[in-house]
């Protein structure tokens, strides 16, 4: 496929139309400036538009994507025991298909094209298997974390005596391997939440089936009580195949410790400063250096589908943070903290290497072709040209949508699945399981 006369956005000022030539194995063989070829049926015409790079959400709750806004004025506590229990528990399997499906769609929608889904609904071996295989059919880029169940949420969450579930041996023998565009890792629990004998066991389970692990950690209390990367490292279970998620609350000794063990730290700022998770952890970005971070956006039930939002927020608040210090000190802040455009790509990259999915932060060649088109009409104008801040693209413009080197949308329209379908099937679930709390 060819993709013709589009403007590529690389973070500098937007020049020549291009032509992007995709194989079909889905990856870029060449970006050329844009000919006068002929035009055949493997062309698509990318003409007034701007290919933006898929986008990577480091830390979402896929299956939470129909119940939009229940939890937009609930603090942690309540979260957990309305959504994360009493919602979940009442999905089926075959119901989690749909929804994790549909779940996806939102996040291809905004622009997202790898996503590193946090499935803590795993009730079931039969939940489990489904919500896997909707991410194999979403055709998007999955790293699939297989976590708890939802039902007896307090044998698992609280000082939890219970090792993560065996099945997920069996998850990955059966979707591990399927395709290049799905990874199954681990959703465990980790110190704040489970005993240091149950923390081991699930990593040293992790490290024998060659899966990344992610866990919350740093949030609110817990974390300033526990510890818990202190706990991680005494115990020699700090390491780079870790991906920890919030450290809102963790130590600056902690962080430390994070940085030389190269875990990969995911910040999801919207959700940490609605729900009491503390400060977003841009204060050991400014101060680890190397830290590898990246950005999520965590909960749908009361964030936004936007990622681009995700990263503005946390741009903003980093730089607030950074010009704080400086006026502190009785100096006059000068230099601008972050650059837009490289806080962009540098919030991806990290969280692309982690993932191992061969996805690029850019359009690049021998990278996937994962990009969507924003119509250009909206912000043609010289000065954007010269000053394209990615925070100035919005998802209602995007007209088309390649993922993994197939139009997933065009022109409006969602190709993948009949999305009409599946969006009013998740809707009645969604419907019949409200009217129960
Ligand atoms: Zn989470």
């Amino acid at each position: 496929m060819i993709i013709k006369n589009v403007h590529i956005f690389d973070g500098g000022p937007i020049t020549n139309r291009s032509d992007i030539h995709i194989s079909e194995a889905g990856i870029i063989t060449a970006i050329t400036e844009s000919g006068t070829e002929e035009y055949g049926p493997d062309v698509v015409n990318g003409e007034g538009m701007l290919a933006l790079p898929g986008l990577t959400d480091a830390h979402r709750h896929v299956w939470q994507a129909p119940f939009k806004g229940v939890a937009s004025d609930m603090m942690l506590l309540e979260y957990l025991d309305k959504v994360a229990g009493n919602i979940a528990s009442q999905i089926s399997a075959e119901e989690l298909y749909y929804i994790n499906l549909y779940g996806y769609i939102q996040c291809a929608l905004a622009g997202i094209a790898t996503v590193f889904d946090w499935s803590h609904i795993m009730n079931s071996a039969e939940h489990a298997d489904a919500a896997a295989q909707a991410a194999l059919d979403s055709g998007l880029n999955v790293l699939f974390l297989h976590a708890t169940s939802a039902i007896e949420r307090e044998k698992y969450w609280n000082h939890s005596i219970t090792r993560h579930d065996r099945y997920i041996e069996a998850l990955v023998k059966k979707f591990g391997n399927m395709t290049p565009n799905v990874r199954i890792g681990m959703g465990m629990r980790g110190p704040e939440f489970a005993v240091m004998d149950v923390n081991r066991a699930d990593i040293e389970l992790a490290r024998a089936l060659q899966i990344p692990a992610s866990m919350h950690i740093g949030c609110s209390l817990l974390g300033k009580i526990n510890k818990p990367v202190m706990q991680l490292a005494e115990h020699g279970l700090l390491t780079e195949t870790l991906n920890l998620v919030h450290c809102n609350t963790l130590s600056q000794e902690e962080m430390t410790l994070v940085g030389k063990a190269g875990c990969l730290v995911t910040i999801t700022p919207e959700a940490e400063m609605q729900t009491g998770l503390g400060e977003p952890a841009a204060r050991f970005m400014a101060d680890v250096p190397g830290l590898k971070w990246s950005v999520g956006t965590d909960i749908p039930t009361s964030s936004t589908d936007s990622l681009l939002f995700q990263q503005r927020l946390l741009l903003q608040y980093y730089r607030s943070l950074v010009n704080h210090r400086v006026l502190e000190n009785m100096e006059f802040p000068v230099q601008i903290p972050y650059a837009s455009n490289q806080f962009f790509f540098d919030s991806m990259e990290n969280a692309n290497a982690y993932a191992d999915l061969n996805t690029s932060a850019h359009i690049a060649v021998g990278s996937k072709a994962c990009f969507s088109l924003f119509k250009w009409d909206a912000f043609s104008n010289e000065v954007f040209l010269r000053n394209p801040a990615f925070y100035y693209l919005q998802e209602a413009c995007i007209d088309t949508i390649v993922i993994n080197g197939k139009l997933a949308r065009h022109r409006g329209e969602w190709l993948f699945h009949d999305l009409e379908n599946i969006a009013m099937r998740v809707g009645d679930i969604a419907a019949r399981i409200m009217r129960t709390i």
